[in-house]
Formats: C-alpha cells, sequence, structure tokens
C-alpha cells in the first residue's frame, strides 16, 4: 500500500501488517521473509519516521493501532498500564470522567502511547515538567530475537533511555506503565496577551508568562520589519472545579465528543499561498486581545483536531512541518534569522509555533534541550529541501537541533552534529538489535542503522 505520515511527503510503496493479537506480532516478529520492520502508531509524524526503508529488500511497518488495550489503572497514583496502540483519545475518554488527563501531551490526541514515547514527545508545559518521558514508568519491549525485555530508570537502564526519543529503532513497544495527572475539571483558565514584535514575545515569556504551566505562542511568520515575529501569547493552568463558571460545570470531567468536520479530499496545491496566509494571520492576531478565559482542555491543547484530515489543505504534494531548539544563549538572534529568512523567501508557513524547552529528558535521542522551540509547515515543492538544508547550517551554527518526529529531509551530516550522542544510541541499538532486524526510511537517510 502507499503509505506516508501525517506531511503526506513521502509517500512510499510499503508493505503494512496490522496484527489483532499479541501472538500475531509474535508471529510477524519472527518471520525470516520478512528484512527490516519498522513498528508505526497513527502515523501522526510528519515525515519518514514511521516509513519502511526501501520495499525491494521486503521491509514492512507493523500497524500498532489494534493492539490497544488499557491494561490497570491505580487511581491512588494515576499509575496507568496500557498497550502501546493505546491513543491519547482513548485514554482521555476512558479517565477524564475519573479526574485524569495525560501529563504531557503533544498538538493531537490522535497519537498512541508507543508513538508518544518513541519521539519522547512533548507539549505546552516542558519548561516546568519535561517530556512524555518523565511521567513514564516502565517500558515492555519485545526485541526482534523475540525477547521481551521490560525498562525502567531502575532495570535495563540502557533500553529505557535509548527507546524514550529512539523513534522504533530499539524494539517493538508493547506496553508501557504512565502516570496520569489527577485534574479537577476539564477546562483551562487562559490568558491570552498579543506581542508586537518577536522580542517582546520572548520578554513575555520570560517574565510574566513564565509562571503558566503551559505557554506557547502563535506567530505571524510573514510579518517583517519592527513587527517581525508579532505573536498571541497563550498561557494556561488547569481551573479547579470551583473556578469553572455556571455554564460549564454541568460539564466539569466531560470529555470532548469530536464534532466531525473533515477536510473531504485533498485541496488544490496553491490553496495555502503568502497571500490567504497573510489574510488569515491578520484575522487571527486582531481576533486575540488581552483577556483570560476559561476554555475546554480540547480547545486549549488540540485545536487542530477540530479539523479532520487537516493535512489535505496542503493538497496532493504535501508539506513538511520543520522544528528546532535553539539554547537559550543563541535562541534570540536564531530565531531573528530564520524569521527573517521565512519572510524574505516568501514561504510562508500557516502554523508557526514558539515555545520554551526545560532540562531534558535523558532519552539518548530525545529532542528537547533547554532553550526555545519554534515550528513551522511549510508547503512542499521542487526547493524546499534545498531551502530547509541552509537553515539547518543556521541551526547548526547555533547549537540548535531538529526534532526527528517531524523531519523528511534533515542531512547525516547535519544530524550528527546536531545528536552528538548518536554513538551511544548506536551501541545501545547493537545489543538489543544486533542483526539490524529495525529500520525506517529517517534512520536509513540518516545513518542511524546501515
Ligand atoms: C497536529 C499535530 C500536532 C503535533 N504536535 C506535537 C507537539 O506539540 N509535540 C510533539 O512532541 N509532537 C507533536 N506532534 C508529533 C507527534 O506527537 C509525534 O510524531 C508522535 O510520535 C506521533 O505518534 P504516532 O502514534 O502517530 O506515531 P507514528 O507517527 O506512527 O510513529 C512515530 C515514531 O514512533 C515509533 N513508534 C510508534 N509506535 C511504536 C511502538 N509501538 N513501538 C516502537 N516504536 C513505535 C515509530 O517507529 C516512529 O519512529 C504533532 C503531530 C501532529 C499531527
Amino acid at each position: 500500500m502507499p503509505l506516508a505520515c501525517w506531511g503526506n511527503h513521502p509517500v512510499v510503496p510499503a508493505r503494512a501488517a496490522r496484527p489483532e493479537r499479541r501472538r500475531d506480532l509474535d508471529a510477524i516478529v519472527g518471520d525470516p521473509s520478512i528484512g527490516t520492520l519498522i513498528s508505526r502508531g497513527l502515523g501522526r509524524s510528519y515525515g519518514d519516521a514511521a516509513l519502511p526503508p526501501e520495499p525491494r529488500e521486503g521491509s514492512a511497518a507493523i500497524l500498532h493501532e489494534r493492539l490497544d488495550r488499557l491494561l490497570s489503572f491505580e487511581p491512588a497514583s494515576g499509575m496507568l498500564h496500557a498497550e502501546a496502540g493505546a491513543t491519547l483519545a482513548g485514554i482521555i475518554e476512558a479517565f477524564l470522567p475519573r479526574g485524569f488527563l495525560p501529563a504531557v501531551t503533544p498538538g493531537t490526541k490522535f497519537v498512541t502511547l508507543g508513538g508518544a514515547i518513541a519521539a519522547d514527545v512533548h507539549g505546552k508545559n516542558h519548561h516546568t515538567e519535561g517530556s512524555f518521558g518523565a511521567f513514564v514508568h516502565e517500558i515492555t519491549l519485545l526485541l526482534p530475537s523475540g525477547e521481551v525485555l521490560r525498562c525502567s530508570r531502575a532495570e535495563n537502564t540502557d533500553a529505557f533511555w535509548a527507546t524514550l526519543g529512539g523513534m522504533g529503532l530499539t524494539g517493538h513497544i508493547l506496553s508501557a506503565r504512565i502516570r496520569l495527572r489527577p485534574v479537577q475539571s476539564a477546562f483551562l483558565t487562559v490568558r491570552y496577551q498579543r506581542a508586537r514584535s518577536i522580542y517582546e514575545a520572548f520578554d513575555l515569556f520570560a517574565g510574566p508568562f513564565s509562571t503558566f504551566r503551559y505557554s506557547v505562542a502563535w506567530i505571524d511568520c510573514l510579518s517583517e520589519g519592527a513587527a517581525l515575529g508579532r505573536s498571541v501569547l497563550m498561557g494556561g493552568d488547569h481551573t479547579p472545579a470551583a473556578e469553572v463558571p455556571s455554564p460549564q460545570r454541568s460539564r466539569l470531567l466531560a470529555p470532548n465528543v469530536p464534532r466531525g468536520f473533515r477536510v473531504p479530499f485533498f485541496a488544490p496545491s496553491a490553496l495555502l499561498n503568502p497571500w490567504t496566509i497573510r489574510a488569515f494571520n491578520a484575522l487571527y492576531f486582531n481576533a486575540h486581545w488581552t483577556r483570560t478565559r476559561t476554555v475546554g482542555y480540547d480547545s486549549f491543547f488540540y485545536p487542530l483536531d477540530h479539523i479532520r484530515d487537516w493535512n489535505r489543505l496542503y493538497g496532493r504534494r504535501g508539506f513538511q512541518q520543520f522544528q528546532f531548539v535553539l539554547p537559550h544563549e543563541f535562541a534570540r538572534d536564531g530565531m531573528v534569522e530564520v524569521l527573517t529568512g521565512l519572510a524574505r523567501s516568501k514561504r510562508a508557513s500557516f502554523l508557526a509555533v514558539l515555545k520554551t524547552f526545560g532540562p531534558s529528558s535523558g532519552g539518548v535521542l530525545s529532542f528537547p534541550k533547554p532553550g526555545w522551540t519554534l515550528s513551522l509547515d511549510l508547503p512542499h515543492d521542487g526547493g524546499l529541501n534545498a531551502f530547509l538544508r541552509g537553515l539547518d547550517d543556521l541551526i547548526v551554527k547555533h547549537g540548535g537541533r531538529r526534532y526527528l518526529a517531524k523531519d523528511a529531509c534533515l542531512s547525516p551530516g547535519h544530524f550528527r552534529r546536531m545528536y552528538p550522542e548518536l554513538d551511544r544510541f548506536r551501541e545501545i541499538r547493537a545489543r538489543l538489535d544486533p542483526h539490524d532486524r529495525l529500520a525506517s526510511a529517517l534512520s536509513r537517510r540518516l545513518g542511524i542503522t546501515p
């Protein structure tokens, strides 16, 4: 089948298997006729991390979506044991009515537990609480040999730290124990504030917005000059039950039922162009003035989930998401250089999001490290990869790195300079997968696997 991830670029012909039961998974992993394997969740990574390499080698993707049971839950500690195919959407539906939410969540709830661990995903609270890995207590891995390995901070620690952010290259995650966050309501109290430039946004983040558990800024990446990087900042905290306004009290711990607008087909590639994006940006910026509101968790954490298949708006050629982090000391200069380069290139990003990162989780290949992170969505065209390589030079120069879950074009040379622990990762991987049975299109492109 043609297989792609969320950016719809690249699309590769691939073999895929969707085991219904654990014994089916064991049979696939033990099948010597299959070349290499890579696990896949819901394909919400953007590039080629969840795609198998060359189909001619008989490689295949294992789709974990049916292996999604919630196995046990301890309400006193919030500890959930679930299979890797369980989704954050399913976990929220089951546990929000009992007063629990995932402690760290990416910008979509349509990701699996396995995908969240393998990418060590981050949310809007990295600066205060770290990445998904901070709440993972134990991972059970199925190794290519068929052996099952339990790993944690106390047991098989190398395997644990290599699997967090290890992009599926250390084994097939079968299940994990994660700690959920107790909440009193399904709502957040959110402050919105406009910043007239990226400089003002940095100051607000470092000042009044530093005390929020969650913070994020939407950036108008087409603005230039004195308005370069003008933004809307959002800072939020969970709303205690007593502070939920009365109209919303009746739905105190109710999960949101998706109202399902779906983009029915691929839009013409020209739909998202600098003119339409400029018009959207002006509307969005002017619609947000300084105020504080109580909003549902779904609107705050997952605004894009309200439009199903929104990736089709980019047309059949797809798009690339480009996310990088720059350390604090170089972030201001580096971000200004990237935004200036982007504005000059007339490449418009429909979504541009700025966040701050706190300390790393300890995952050997985990992306987050202290600094500032910016993500951009750029429609794919013939010249995009060359343009992004230019940005990669800038990122390396400023001591930053790119996020592998959102990459489709990083070069092996840039990668090596961005991830200095690559050799340690390879050593651990060699013990877990000595015959190189695990590989993805991404791992081959970057030289992580032979
Ligand atoms: C709208 C949107 C918003 C997003 N926002 C954020 C964000 O704010 N922060 C962030 O960090 N990410 C974000 N992402 C990226 C997304 O969270 C990650 O790419 C996540 O890994 C996707 O999970 P998945 O289950 O779809 O995994 P896939 O995309 O299918 O796979 C991702 C990686 O996980 C591996 N993997 C999956 N399942 C297993 C398993 N069972 N065992 C071993 N390896 C496995 C795959 O091999 C692959 O390397 C966003 C994505 C979208 C589409």
